[in-house]
């Protein structure tokens, strides 16, 4: 059986005023896509109008972490803790959004992936936890990428806990969360100081997933983050 195509979004930046502007990802996705059994191909910013055709040709889609998101884009202005936004990026990942659940391509959105989801579908962000939510836990954890610092707890039947089970420990690189889902997702994953770790689409004609936490940087069980993406595209095409 051919391997599922994954698009896979990167952003483009320039690091400083001498340096060419460069397509940037961290390779730990296209590990993890390959483990799965996808064949990952980077999908960097370009015309929203693009969109419909980078999915028609995709079997699956993993948004990938980043920058922030624009507050113009879900109704709110800019607070004084708002990181670097990336106005190209955002139009082409809501635009990838809409035309994978138009034609229904299974999606998995990674930390800035669950925000571009929500975002997409009509929900709103909390622009920085530390400031907006003064005594949450560290969402921004000292330690390395591949270390688990809090734990998030699964709501039963969801396909999050299918996957990771009842609960499990993550690891934790964000400044940003989920503040009111969007029409049509449920809340399936909650931090114990209440931040919103995982999402997903709620009906059965779309399988999109997003989680606050990097999967790609974990083994165990958050492989199968990954995994269940590749079956869901796999099972589309059957
Ligand atoms: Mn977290």
């Amino acid at each position: 059986m051919p391997r599922p195509i994954v698009a896979v979004s990167a952003t483009t930046r320039q690091e400083s005023a001498s340096d060419p502007a460069r397509v940037r990802l961290n390779a730990a996705y296209i590990d993890a896509i390959r483990r799965a059994g996808g064949i990952p191909l980077v999908a960097p910013p370009l015309e929203a109008a693009d969109a419909a055709e980078v999915i028609a040709a995709a079997g699956a889609l993993v948004l990938t972490g980043g920058e922030d998101i624009d507050p113009v884009l879900y109704g709110a202005s800019p607070g004084s803790q708002l990181g670097r936004v990336t106005a190209a990026r955002d139009h082409w990942e809501i635009a990838l959004v809409h035309a994978a659940r138009e034609q229904g391509v299974p999606t998995l959105g990674v930390c800035r992936g669950i925000q571009v989801l929500n975002v997409a579908l009509g929900g709103t962000l909390i622009q920085d936890i530390a400031s907006e939510r003064p005594g949450a836990l560290q969402h921004e954890q000292a330690g390395g990428r591949a270390e688990r610092s809090h734990r998030v707890a699964f709501s039963a039947g969801s396909r999050a806990a299918a996957i990771m089970g009842p609960a499990a420990d993550v690891n934790s690189m964000h400044h940003q969360a989920v503040l009111d889902a969007a029409p049509g997702l449920a809340v399936t994953g909650h931090a114990p100081d209440g931040i919103i770790e995982s999402v997903e689409w709620s009906g059965p004609e779309w399988w999109a997933l997003g989680v606050q936490w990097h999967p790609e940087e974990l083994d165990g069980r958050d492989a199968g983050l990954f995994d269940a993406v590749i079956a869901a595209a796999r099972e589309r095409t059957r």
